[in-house]
C-alpha cells in the first residue's frame, strides 16, 4: 500500500463531500414528564430510504414531525442538507417545503379539486406561474396513476388514490426528502400496494426518504436501513436483512414476534 490518507474527508478532492440529508446529533424531546426522543443520532446520506419500526408510542412520528420542526425539540441538532433547522420565519417556510412529509390521514384540501390540491403550495410558496404548476401536477398525478382524476374533489376518490394524490402534492415541491408517518394505515387492505408501489417507485429513483410503516413488505423491497425504536430510543440500526433475520435485542424480537 502506497501512504494512505489519515482523514477520509481529504480524499474527495478539493470539494468537499456533500453534506448527510439529515443529521440529528443528542436530541432531547419532552412531552411534559414524558422523554420521548432520548438522544437521537441519526445521520441520513442523500438518496438512503429509512424505515423507522418501533411499538406504538415509541416515538416515531415524534421523530418524524421534529425534521420538519412541526415539534420544537428540547435540546440537540438538527440539519437538513447542512443546514441547522430554523426556528422560525421565511426559512422554516423553505425548510418545509425542502422536507415532504405524508401522514396517515391524506389531509388533502376537501373544497379543491385533486389538480388544485396539488398546484396550490407550488404557486403560493414556490411562487410558480399557473400554467408550470398545472403541467407539473399533470406530470405528477400521471405518475401516481390519478390524472384522469383531476377535476374530482377529494371525497370521489378512494382512500388509495388521495394518498396518492398527497404524495403527488409532496411532490410538486420538489422536496429533498419525503418523510411518510404510516401512510398505508388507514386504508383498506386492497388499497395498501397501491400506494406502496408509488412510494418504492420514489425510493429506487433516489429520494431520500424516512418511512414509518409496519408493512414489511416495503421494508424489505426498499428500505436500506432500518430503524428500530422503543420508548424514545434508537435500539437497533442496521441493514433489513440483518434486522429481520438477527434482531440483536429482545424488544426488538418480541416486536417482530408480534407483526410478522
Ligand atoms: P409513535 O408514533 O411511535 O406511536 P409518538 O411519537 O406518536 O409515538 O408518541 C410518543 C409518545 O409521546 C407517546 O407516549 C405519545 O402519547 C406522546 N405524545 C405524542 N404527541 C404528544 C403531544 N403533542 N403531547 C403529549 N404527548 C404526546
Ligand atoms: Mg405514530
Amino acid at each position: 500500500m502506497t501512504a494512505s490518507p489519515t482523514d477520509d474527508s481529504t480524499t474527495a478532492g478539493s470539494t468537499s463531500p456533500a453534506p448527510p440529508m439529515i443529521v440529528m446529533k443528542n436530541v432531547q424531546k419532552h412531552f411534559g414528564d414524558l422523554h420521548v426522543l432520548r438522544d437521537i443520532d441519526l445521520e441520513v446520506p442523500a438518496g438512503q430510504v429509512v424505515v423507522v419500526l418501533g411499538p406504538s408510542g415509541s416515538g416515531k412520528s415524534t421523530l418524524c414531525r421534529t425534521i420538519n420542526r412541526l415539534e420544537p425539540v428540547d435540546s440537540g441538532v438538527i440539519e437538513v442538507e447542512g443546514r441547522a433547522l430554523p426556528d422560525e420565519g421565511r426559512d422554516l417556510a423553505r425548510l418545509r417545503a425542502d422536507v415532504g412529509m405524508v401522514f396517515q390521514s391524506f389531509n388533502l384540501f376537501a373544497h379543491k379539486t385533486i389538480l388544485e390540491n396539488v398546484t396550490l403550495a407550488p404557486m403560493k410558496v414556490r411562487k410558480k406561474s399557473k400554467a408550470d404548476a398545472n403541467a407539473r401536477a399533470l406530470e405528477l398525478l400521471d405518475r401516481v396513476g390519478i390524472a384522469s382524476q383531476k377535476d374530482k374533489y377529494p371525497a370521489q376518490l378512494s382512500g388509495g388514490q388521495q394518498q396518492r394524490v398527497a404524495i403527488a402534492r409532496s411532490l410538486a415541491m420538489d422536496p429533498k426528502i419525503m418523510l411518510f408517518d404510516e401512510p398505508t394505515s388507514a386504508l383498506d387492505p386492497e388499497m395498501v400496494n397501491e400506494v406502496l408501489d408509488v412510494m418504492v417507485s420514489l425510493a429506487k429513483e433516489g429520494m431520500t426518504m424516512l418511512v414509518v410503516t409496519h408493512e414489511m413488505g416495503f421494508a424489505r423491497k426498499a428500505a436500506d436501513r432500518v430503524i428500530f425504536m422503543a420508548d424514545g430510543a434508537i435500539v437497533e440500526d442496521s441493514d433489513p436483512e440483518s434486522f429481520f433475520s438477527q434482531p440483536e435485542s429482545e424488544r426488538a424480537r418480541d416486536f417482530l414476534g408480534k407483526i410478522l
